[in-house]
């Protein structure tokens, strides 16, 4: 079955993990611009990284017949410095216009702090200024849901933000529908310990429908699986939901999300619905 992995950061996977993918069924990736394990020294530095999301993965990817967008940001980790995060955000409309760019992520929350909130309150401006989609990363463990009802409501409380063209990110089972309730795309995580585990995934499923929800591995340089979206396809398969069903969860859904982005770039190879 053809899928794509709405959040993978492929920069810091290895040229197997392509081949595995392609092998699965993946026909496109997402890969939101994120914390690199360390906090980064300069502006400059995310200029760099810019460059390898736009230019370095797409052709790393279409060598095994993947198609590659990204997203850019300054991640929630880094964003406690202010003064750096307002060069990064100032740097970014450059990169804007390039193909398969999808938008402004992941941004968001880490430890719910008002530095965090400042910068991703500029973020959200620069998307509305331009016009981009919005990928969320929510808050890990005991923070999840104070972190998930403040972005909510900080993006509901925006008149300008139409929730159609935000993903709220790694939900799980306490954080699901409020997002899903304030009219968002929802995405679960399928990550081997933390997040939400393939099973997860498919209980949610069963309990909220197909409606507006994206499955992804965000495989990274922790431990994570990107293996994990085709994972999820058989364990729906093994539950006995059919084969419609999972193609609009893996597939459909993912591109009538992104397609809305301006620099949409991606030929699907077959109809999403
Ligand atoms: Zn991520």
């Amino acid at each position: 079955m053809y899928y794509l992995d709405p959040h993978i950061h492929m920069v810091s996977r290895i040229t197997d993990d392509y081949e595995r993918l392609a092998r699965a069924g993946c026909v496109a990736v997402s890969e939101p611009a994120f914390w690199a394990g360390f906090d980064r020294g300069s502006a400059a530095a995310f200029h760099d990284y810019f460059r390898q999301l736009t230019e370095v993965e797409p052709k790393r990817a279409a060598s095994y017949g993947i198609h590659h967008m990204c997203w850019l940001c300054i991640n929630a980790k880094e964003a406690e410095n202010v003064t750096l995060s307002r060069e990064v955000i100032a740097l970014i409309p450059e990169f804007l216009g390039r193909p398969g760019v999808l938008g402004i992520g992941e941004i968001g929350l880490n430890k719910n702090t008002r530095n965090e909130v400042t910068v991703f309150e500029e973020h959200v401006e620069l998307a509305m200024k331009t016009d981009e989609l919005i990928l969320v990363h929510t808050p890990h463990l005991q923070d999840k849901y104070k972190g998930t009802r403040m972005i909510v409501d900080i993006l509901t409380s925006d008149r300008r933000v139409r929730p159609e063209r935000v993903l709220i990110d790694h939900v799980e089972e306490h954080t699901i529908q409020l997002a899903l309730d304030a009219g968002f795309w929802v995405g679960m995580t399928l990550y081997p310990v933390t997040k939400c585990t393939p099973e997860r995934a498919a209980d949610m499923i069963d309990t909220y429908g197909t409606q507006r929800i994206l499955c992804n591995s965000a495989g990274d340089w922790g431990p994570s699986n990107p293996m994990n979206v085709p994972n999820l396809i058989r364990t729906l398969r093994a539950r006995g939901h059919d084969e419609m069903t999972i193609h609009r969860i893996v597939y459909a859904n993912p591109i009538r999300f992104f397609s809305q982005a301006r620099n949409w770039n991606f030929n699907p190879p077959v109809p999403a619905e």
